[in-house]
């Protein structure tokens, strides 16, 4: 494949960030090159709570900007991509216990229709105890006083930045997935150096962007212009569980320390989260633990009248908010707004943000490039439709199992079984992990990628590898 050496704009990291940049880009007529070190979507981008939101919780601590750009761009997005972005009705129950009471939660609900304007997705209103454990069973009915009903979006996160990155690449933008910037200098010209299929190659762009989220220090460290850090990151792991909420997501505080948990239910199981806890080790390693699996199962144990054992859990995931660095003393007071750094006249990073509201950073970051190269422009992607493809649903992928793989290999960048296992199916967070169809899925990508017998069984073993050990994880915790 032939790419330009020397295009206008090369960003780093191909998370929602990252494409959503280049889609920008490429609809404003820029030259874009993404580099990415694994598969699009591979970092935080599709270990999100799957939530495009609001952000209710955001209203306790003032953030009623980043609320009322989140809640319009989750109006967008149901409008663009409605095959993969749904309005999901939720619960919050109000115990006797909680800290939350229901005056405070009747403002809330006012708060965050207000801010959506004429752009909200339903009407937010208390109802009654009886009226939840009517809709959600499950729940727990004692300390039950009161419970709220409002809405919410819900989407496939991989899918809709892989699906976003295959609208850009039919605008003109380049993706060179499993290829890691490995050196980075931006002065007196930026030079990006990579490695694409062992050999290393050098870009000279006009502008570099660092959208690497986590990682985006490592890339900063690389162009020696900063040595302070710009993130302190912080973990979240997800729970898939059997299914526990039925029509509603539930939105829940914890006993042990107030936070805010969702259970949001998927065809077939529940997604249960999240934590956030503070992390300093390599983003690489991030991985849902013990205790993080023990905190969420006795919480879910907590409101609902169920007991969880091992076998209830069919999957773990994990991944790092990239927050910006802050003075606050918890985290869940730092603040998830975005940063635009423009470290020189052709440098920036792109850091924190939600995976909401990355088209309207996307948008700040077009423009300011836009201005740097003098180039002038118009338009907006706020209608740009989202094309669907010839599998637009997960059971459609399921059911034609090996015509999917195929035309993800062809079209939707796939390069290895967890590319299509985990991030464009949804056979990872299905009981079974995909390992039901993982070999017949080998032999496809066998057939198309030219594999030697070798490269399949170091493929299959890696997968079936990284089921083990988080089954292992999930088995430590209730042992
Ligand atoms: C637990 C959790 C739950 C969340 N839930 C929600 C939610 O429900 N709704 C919501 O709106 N937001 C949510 N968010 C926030 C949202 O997911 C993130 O803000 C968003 O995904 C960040 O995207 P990104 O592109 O900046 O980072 P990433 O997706 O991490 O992308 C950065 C990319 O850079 C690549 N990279 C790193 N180093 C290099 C290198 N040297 N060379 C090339 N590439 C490199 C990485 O491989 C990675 O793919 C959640 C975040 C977390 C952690």
């Amino acid at each position: 494949m032939q790419f330009n050496n020397s295009p206008d704009v090369l960003i780093i990291g191909g998370g929602i960030n990252g494409i959503g940049i280049a889609r920008e880009l490429a609809f404003r007529g820029v030259s874009v090159v993404v580099v990415e070190k694994g598969d699009l979507c591979s970092g935080t981008s599709s270990q999100s709570s799957k939530l495009v939101h609001g952000g209710i919780r955001y209203l306790e601590h003032g953030d009623f900007g980043l609320v009322a750009d989140a809640c319009r761009e989750r109006f967008f997005l149901t409008q663009n991509a409605p095959h993969l972005v749904s309005v999901q009705p939720f619960i919050l129950p109000i115990y006797n216990t909680d800290k939350r009471r229901p005056w405070m939660i009747r403002i809330g609900l006012f708060l965050y229709e207000l801010l959506a304007l004429h752009r909200r997705l339903g009407h937010n209103h208390m109802i009654s105890v009886s009226k939840a454990l009517q809709t959600e069973p499950l729940l727990r009915s004692e300390g039950l006083v009161g419970a709220a009903e409002y809405f919410d979006g819900k989407m496939d996160d991989s899918r809709l930045g892989i699906e976003m990155a295959m609208q850009a690449r039919e605008m003109g933008a380049k993706f060179l997935t499993h290829t890691p910037v490995i050196g980075c200098h931006i002065a007196p010209n930026p030079e990006v150096n990579v490695l694409t299929d062992g050999t290393e190659r050098t870009f000279t762009p006009r502008i570099v962007i660092n959208a690497a989220g986590p990682w985006a220090d490592s890339i900063l460290g690389m162009t020696g212009i900063s040595k302070t850090p710009l993130l302190k990151p912080t973990l979240g792991i997800h729970l898939v569980t059997r299914p526990l909420a039925l029509t509603h997501a539930l939105l829940i505080s914890a006993a042990s320390d107030n936070r805010v948990i969702f259970v949001i239910p998927h065809d077939g199981y529940s997604i249960v989260g999240t934590t956030d806890t503070p992390f300093d080790r390599s983003p690489d390693t991030a991985a849902a633990g013990v205790s993080d699996i023990q905190y969420l199962v006795a919480e879910v144990q907590r409101v609902f009248n169920v007991s969880l054992g091992p076998s209830d859990i069919y999957a773990t995931f994990a991944g790092l908010r990239p927050l910006l660095r802050s003075s606050a003393t918890t985290t869940a007071a730092m603040s998830r707004d975005h940063a635009l750094i423009r470290h020189t006249a052709n440098f920036m990073s792109i850091v924190g943000g939600k995976y909401t509201t990355f088209r309207s950073m996307a948008e700040e970051v077009a423009t300011a490039i836009m201005m740097g190269l003098d180039r002038p422009f118009s338009g907006t992607t706020r209608g740009l439709h989202l094309p669907v493809g010839p599998f637009p649903t997960p059971e459609t992928r399921r059911r034609s199992v090996v015509d999917s793989a195929r035309y993800c290999i062809r079209n939707e960048f796939a390069r290895h079984l967890s590319d299509f296992l985990r991030r464009r199916t949804d056979y990872f967070f299905r009981q079974g992990n995909g390992l039901e169809v993982v070999e017949l899925v080998a032999d496809v990508f066998a057939s198309e990628l030219g594999w030697s017998i070798d490269e399949k069984v170091r493929e299959l073993s890696s997968y079936r590898q990284s089921i083990g050990d988080m089954h292992q994880q999930i088995y430590d915790a209730f042992n």
